[in-house]
């Protein structure tokens, strides 16, 4: 396989959400580095989001997207 070199601001046209993380309730908190095993000083301070009727939040920081399970968001992402 070949890897073809890209502009990275078309990376970000093509991906407008880099991370998201399907949640099962609708207050979420995120530090930016919750998955990477002792990666806390990667991350931002911690901040808490709350998912509104559009079925997710974008966190302000990293701009991790949380869609909550069964949600409208999650709904349009099994098409
Ligand atoms: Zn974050």
């Amino acid at each position: 396989m070949i890897f073809a070199p890209r502009p990275r601001y078309r990376q970000r046209v093509m991906q407008p959400a880099p991370e998201t993380s399907r949640v099962a309730t609708s207050r979420v908190a995120c530090d930016g580095a919750s998955e990477i095993p002792g990666g806390a000083a990667l991350g931002h301070p911690r901040v808490y989001l709350e998912i509104d009727e559009k079925g997710y939040v974008d966190c302000g920081y990293c701009d991790r997207r949380f869609i909550l399970t069964g949600g409208a968001a999650d709904a349009e992402a099994a098409r």
